[in-house]
């Protein structure tokens, strides 16, 4: 059956409770401790545009080029391209990532979003739009770093 719980925002939301009385008893008691829904989409919201914001502001000063695509495609693809690049240039010099600067394909940042740093790298090296580059990323990155 239904329970009304009062969650530690305040709010009050209904759950249904499944298992014995004392399974139920100890589900009630943790759901009190936690935020009701809505709050906690919206504190997973303002994570996530916290979280943008720093990834923008880690970027700043990379000159990027624009993304070609439809608009949906380019605002998505915006969105993945700050995210990973905030990450990659975090992790590497920006030459190394000098290949994944420059690709400006919106359906492309899309279609590898879900490739690991590496691999991303490697790809942004072999796509399309920046082939003409690649013999300077590949000596890049055979150049042993100074450190
Ligand atoms: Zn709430």
């Amino acid at each position: 059956m239904e329970q009304q719980i009062i969650h530690a925002c305040g709010h009050e939301q209904g759950h249904y409770l499944t298992g014995y009385d004392s399974q139920q008893e100890r589900k009630a008691k943790w759901l009190k401790t936690t935020s009701c829904r809505d709050c906690f989409v919206a504190e997973k919201r303002a994570d996530e545009a916290a979280a943008a914001a720093l990834s923008s502001a880690a970027i700043a000063h990379l000159n990027l080029p624009l993304l070609t695509g439809t608009d949906r495609q380019i605002s998505w693809a915006s969105t993945i391209r700050t995210k990973r690049l905030a990450a990659l240039t975090n992790a590497n010099s920006d030459a190394v990532c000098s290949a994944c600067l420059r690709v400006t394909d919106a359906k492309w940042w899309i279609d590898r979003r879900d490739l690991t740093d590496v691999d991303l790298m490697v790809a942004a090296a072999q796509a399309p739009d920046i082939q003409s580059a690649t013999a300077v990323t590949a000596s890049i990155m055979n150049t042993p770093r100074m450190t």
